[in-house]
């Protein structure tokens, strides 16, 4: 039996966020369902934000009632970044809470205007709420491996924030290469890091493909011992505030990736590869995913066989 690898579904959140149209709340939860379906059990559904800041999950409450009755082997994560959102959360039932902060000084004050340790003070306190709950929650750390204003870092700048973080009893964290800047290499050696001084943390891995390593830095985490991955339906997404990001790494593409080399995952890629065309065409554009334009590499084609030329 191959090891087993579990993908989050972000796709209703990092993936659509930033969609200029609205897309309607029923949509949503149809997305979600037929996910599902397809054998993914862990989400990040939804974003508890204000709605004036991100139209896009204004619905966020009406989208988790919409999804209550789902089986008790899936797991809802949603994203919350002040006491509101929090309570707001906690009220619509999520299983688990998504806490997020930047690396980058700079990056940390466009997203959320305060400094590093401001937001860490910040989730001190949250998570603390959470816990009155027994709510377990994540802490994501974007431009994790570097960013478009500060450049690449050394691994060893993380330290310090994970020691923080454990040492307030955080043991799921969310790795994130926001800006698709990190090299296998690079996050091989971050995540060894990370696993041999912090054997007690739950690293999951969150990769944008912005430069096209996004695959590359799924295999290089898990050659470093990684087993959690964050993946959007169609490799949709990207950050609205940091300068030419993209894409987070696509679902369909890591599966089929890792079902080649013999991992597990759960997932059915025929019915994910439904799912993300048919996304495709409700967004009205092409996205970024290539499983869906190039087929399964199991997809025989016969001798006859001929490009379709365009005139
Ligand atoms: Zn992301």
């Amino acid at each position: 039996m191959g090891k087993k690898i579990t993908m989050t579904e972000v796709v209703s959140r990092d993936g659509l966020q930033i969609e200029p149209n609205f897309i309607e709340t029923e949509y949503k939860i149809s997305l979600i369902k037929r996910l599902m379906d397809a054998g993914v059990k862990r989400f990040e559904v939804t974003s508890f934000v204000h709605p004036k800041y991100v139209p896009q999950m204004s619905d966020a409450e009406e989208v988790m009632r919409g999804l209550r009755d789902r089986p008790d082997d899936v797991t809802f994560c949603t994203l919350a970044l002040n006491e509101k959102g929090v309570e707001r959360a906690i009220s619509a039932g999520t299983d688990e809470i998504n806490f997020t902060f930047s690396l980058s000084e700079t990056h940390n004050g466009k997203n959320s205007r305060r400094s590093v340790s401001e937001s860490l003070e910040n989730i001190k306190s949250l998570v603390k709420r959470a816990d009155e709950v027994n709510i377990p929650v994540n802490v994501g750390i974007a431009t994790g491996f570097g960013c478009p204003f500060e450049g690449i870092y050394s691994p060893d700048r993380l330290i310090p924030v994970v020691t923080q973080l454990t040492d307030w009893g955080i043991t799921s964290i969310l790795l994130a290469d926001t800006t698709g800047m990190a090299h296998p290499n690079q996050v091989k050696q971050t995540c060894q890091l990370i696993i041999e001084q912090f054997p007690g943390v739950r690293l999951q891995l969150h990769l944008h493909n912005t430069r096209g390593m996004g695959a590359a830095n799924v295999v290089a985490g898990i050659e470093a011992g990684v087993t959690q991955f964050d993946s959007s339906l169609a490799g949709i997404g990207g950050c609205p505030f940091a300068p030419g990001a993209s894409g987070n790494i696509c679902t369909e593409d890591i599966v089929h990736m890792l079902h080649l080399m013999g991992y597990e995952t759960n997932m059915n890629i025929d019915k994910l590869l439904l799912i993300s065309r048919n996304l495709e065409e409700k967004l009205g554009k092409s996205l970024p995913g290539q499983l869906m334009k190039a087929g399964k590499s199991t997809d025989l084609h016969s001798k006859e066989w001929q490009a379709v030329t365009s005139k």
